[in-house]
């Protein structure tokens, strides 16, 4: 029985770090991640070109594709065995509303349940820049993995976790959600390059969300854990 991690920021991430660090509590951990940050890549796979899976620890590969591409690998050809349980993250940045469709995060977890492996997402809500205790949410995330061992998912069904990113004694408990709806600002930034070029740079803007009852941005707003 062995876990497979995989994630978005790249297999050199702290959030990947600290969620191996507490999931080796529950399980043998194998962990085959991008080999560099591949945050916003959503469900796409690479196939028109090969993929090279180097080893940089025992049983730890970084790969030169997506977080999906991770997954499909992970469960079908670098281990003789297919895991138990798939977990992704955890991803610098929440996970919530409509940037669910955007994130590799939660690709990853959502290819694992096409592949018929249980499967869970988990993202630290952070604001860029802010100092990152990764902890809290890897506690929880080997809380739950230990749950799903033991008791399974529903087919065809994954979790999205979406955890507050505040001290550990803080966070008032756990809310069942559905996905939120957010806000996106119009802001395009357009600027010229030392070699006289325009560039343009998206998703640079102010993001808002609409504080829906029962949603993961309401929760998580009100210091719950989100599990979408
Ligand atoms: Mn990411």
């Amino acid at each position: 029985m062995f876990i497979l991690v995989t994630n978005d920021d790249g297999i050199q991430a702290p959030g990947l770090l600290a969620l191996t660090e507490q999931l080796s509590r529950v399980g043998r951990v194998v962990v085959a991640a991008p080999d560099r940050e591949r945050s916003a890549t959503s469900h796409s796979l690479t196939l028109h070109s090969p993929l090279r899976a180097e080893e940089v620890q025992e049983q730890w590969f970084a790969i030169d594709g997506t977080p999906t591409d991770c997954v499909n690998l992970g469960i079908h050809g670098l281990f003789r065995e297919r895991p138990a349980l798939v977990v992704s993250g955890i991803n610098r940045g929440a996970n919530m509303g409509d940037d669910i469709t955007y994130s590799g995060t939660v690709a990853a977890a959502m290819e694992a349940t096409l592949m018929g492996v249980p499967a869970f997402a988990v993202s630290l809500a952070v604001s860029s820049g802010h100092k990152q205790d990764y902890l809290p949410a890897a506690r929880f995330a080997a809380r739950l993995a230990k749950t799903i061992l033991d008791r399974g998912l529903p087919a065809d069904t994954f979790i999205n976790v979406n955890v507050p990113a505040i001290e550990e004694n803080m966070i008032r408990g756990t809310q069942l959600t559905r996905q939120g709806k957010r806000i996106y600002g119009d802001l395009v930034i357009e600027n010229t390059d030392p070699r006289g070029r325009k560039y343009y740079w998206i998703g640079a803007g102010e993001l808002d969300f609409k504080d829906l009852d029962g949603t993961d941005f309401h929760a998580v707003h009100r210091r719950f854990i989100s599990l979408t």
